[in-house]
């Protein structure tokens, strides 16, 4: 599933290509991939608008109109894939049977919606108000754009009795992050997943923020991680599945102390860890 740096990579992907470039009629072949409003009404008001600013909300794009807001999520299996004007679509690795939507551009070119899992979708809002009618419930603040060390550790403090891996997968405790750089970040703190808030010392608290953002940072110059399906928006693959020490590698060393990585279930996550080096 796309976590923030995929959903980041794609976004400084696709901003220079698209911003300033107005919609034109949309093509649904998958009509519920239109969570808001109905596809009918859908299909109606977005031709015309212009693309100002692509902005990014945890795993959400925001793609900011000249009048309202159009929300994308990829939820498991999204991809969203850009067009050139003229060329081919020439991507491999998303067969045509699970194109659900796409959005051509008034001055050509046109992004692609692929979705094997059908999870994803789209929210056209006139405003931020909108949401509650639209049956979206946003985000909190975003832990790569919004949050200093000092909030995230103080936002900590007010949630004691959370054990730590569930409560940074919440994305309304803060935005961004999902089951791979979560445990990738645990484990480079040396914190165990389910640990109480309430345990954490105000010093492992700021490791796991710097930690946290050492990891994001990682994973977005990396074009993101591909295990399974994630693309970026030019089709190509991320790397940093080469770099995880945690994640997918139960069985095999630890590559602090050698001994074998472990996976349980947290919160009906699966979550590897290290027994030995996390505390
Ligand atoms: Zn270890």
């Amino acid at each position: 599933m796309p976590e923030l740096p995929e959903v980041e990579v794609i976004r400084r992907e696709l901003a220079p290509l698209i911003c300033g470039k107005s919609f034109a009629e949309p093509v649904l072949f998958y009509e519920r991939a239109i969570r808001y409003p109905r596809p009918k009404e859908f299909s109606r008001r977005l031709p015309g608008r212009c693309i100002v600013e692509l902005g990014r909300k945890g795993k959400y794009l925001f793609f900011e109109l000249d009048r309202g807001l159009l929300l994308g999520h990829l939820r498991m299996t999204g991809k969203l894939l850009y067009c050139a004007p003229g060329a081919a679509l020439d991507n491999p690795t998303a067969p045509e049977k699970d194109l659900r939507v796409k959005l051509p551009f008034a001055e050509g070119g046109a992004l692609y919606f692929y979705d094997m899992r059908k999870f994803g979708g789209f929210w056209l809002l006139e405003d931020l108000e909108e949401c509650r009618a639209a049956g979206l419930s946003l985000p909190g603040p975003d832990i790569w754009e919004e949050l200093d060390e000092s909030t995230f550790v103080a936002m900590l403090q007010g949630r004691p009795r959370a054990r730590i891996k569930p409560l940074l997968l919440d994305q309304h405790f803060a935005a961004g992050m999902g089951n791979i750089y979560t445990d990738e970040s645990l484990f480079r703190s040396g914190i165990h997943p389910c640990r109480r808030v309430q345990t954490l010392t105000e010093e492992e608290s700021a490791l796991l923020y710097r930690t946290i953002r050492d990891v994001l940072a990682a994973g977005i110059a990396c074009g993101g991680t591909t295990t399974r399906d994630y693309r970026d928006a030019r089709g190509a693959e991320g790397s940093f599945q080469n770099f995880l020490t945690v994640y997918g590698r139960k069985g095999e060393p630890c590559t602090h102390c050698s001994r074998p990585i472990e996976r349980i279930v947290v919160a009906g996550r699966g979550t590897h860890f290290c027994p030995h080096c996390q505390k």
